[in-house]
């Protein structure tokens, strides 16, 4: 195996979700709906496949109508500009963009800032490319950055720094004077900044703003996003990447050869979702909102420390309430004990001490679900 892939292994997630097949526990560590999208949406896709719309290779940098959609929802949502012929391109997922990004603008030995939990791949693709990841701790309750320390850990080797907003595991949302600032010292240094907003439509508290709309970072930022968690469809694996055309012309070059091309009929869909009226939106959100406070009350009344999330569909936890010391020990064990499956966030740290009370649950199940996972928690202590 090539070194870079040391200690990769198996994702926290397929292990926790075989986990759950296995024992028929409730699953709620790996983020995935339990109830797919809009039916209109699944039409689309039906539609497409029966009239032949992607069935085979479509355009490398998508199909022009996503891409159109793309661009406009942007504009609709951010007030941002994106040309779509030049500075759009749709992947297969976030996940493949944050690879391809990372391939094309990573040189070995680069230093890349990155919150830490960190989001799975980060790490992986940051390794992949030869490229060196320097964790910036998010630390309990609040999980809010600390800007000095940021500003002390670039170095004259730092090539980029990677955003997660709202972020993944912790649910903390980037504030506007958070942004303002990581923008200041993205231009003061010259940096590069990918900005992972996979999340952007479920903010709880706060609003998500697209860091790429501050002063000076439009032509200094990837912006990455997907369908899969806004549409709930992550099966589907649609993302995009949007940045100046330079930059998304050095991605695509990645990307054609990691898939050269993502799924054709997908995108047709996806294209119309995209368009689907502001009350989607507003009603997705508010649904799961009302998901989170249950899961959350759930959780309190099941003794853990709840840390309340400000955007995603994930609840981190302390489990020191139950005289708990291992999070991993703690998930295993967890579906023999009580029939529930969380995700270790131990596995998003470094340094696994550092995340070894956290557990992360999600809240993007039907309420029956959410209320029998609660009380089945409660017989823990
Ligand atoms: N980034 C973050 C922060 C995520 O939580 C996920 C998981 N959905 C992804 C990227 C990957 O997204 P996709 O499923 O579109 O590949
Ligand atoms: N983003 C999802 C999560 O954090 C999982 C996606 C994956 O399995 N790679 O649970």
């Amino acid at each position: 195996l090539n070194r870079r892939l040391d200690g990769l292994g198996t994702t926290i997630f397929a292990e926790m979700s075989a986990l759950a097949t296995a024992t028929g526990a409730i699953n709620l560590g790996q983020g995935f709906p339990d109830t797919d999208g809009p039916e209109s949406v699944r039409e689309a896709a039906v539609r497409a496949l029966r009239e032949g719309h992607g069935n085979q290779y479509p355009p490398g940098p998508g199909i022009p109508e996503l891409r159109a959609a793309i661009s406009d929802h942007q504009r609709r949502f951010y007030d941002l500009s994106f040309d779509p012929d030049t500075d759009v391109l749709v992947t297969a997922g976030a996940t493949e963009a944050i690879a391809a990004t990372m391939l094309a603008l990573l040189e070995p030995g680069d230093e890349v800032i990155a919150f830490e939990p960190f989001y799975d791949s980060y790490a992986a693709c940051i390794a992949m490319a030869g490229a060196k990841r320097v964790p910036l701790t998010l630390r309990a309750p609040s999980f809010r950055p600390d800007l000095d320390e940021l500003r002390a850990k670039i170095t004259p080797r730092t090539r980029l720094l990677l955003l997660n907003t709202p972020h993944n595991p912790t649910g903390m949302v980037l504030t506007a004077e958070e942004q303002s600032a990581i923008a200041a010292l993205a231009v003061e240094h010259d940096l590069l900044v990918v900005t992972d907003e996979v999340y952007e439509h479920l903010v709880y508290e706060g609003t998500h703003r697209p860091i790429a709309a501050l002063p000076g970072m439009r032509e200094r930022t990837v912006s990455i996003s997907s369908a899969g968690k806004t549409f709930s469809f992550t099966g589907w694996k649609v993302g995009w990447v949007m940045a100046d055309g330079p930059l998304v012309s050095a991605v695509r070059t990645a990307k054609q050869y990691l898939t050269y091309v993502s799924a054709g009929p997908f995108q047709y869909a996806i294209a119309e979702a995209l368009r689907l009226p502001d009350a989607y939106f507003d009603s997705f959100r508010a649904d799961l909102r009302r998901k989170r406070d249950l899961l959350g009350d759930g959780l309190l009344a099941a003794g853990f420390e709840v840390y309340q999330p400000q955007g995603t569909y994930f609840i981190t936890t302390d489990i020191t309430p139950f005289g708990e010391k291992d999070t991993y020990a703690f998930c295993r064990a967890l579906p023999e004990r009580c029939g529930v499956v969380a995700i270790p966030n131990s596995v998003f740290y470094d340094d696994p001490d550092a995340g070894r009370s956290q557990v992360r649950f999600t809240f993007c199940k039907r309420d029956d679900v959410l209320n029998e996972a609660a009380s089945r928690l409660r017989h823990l202590a």
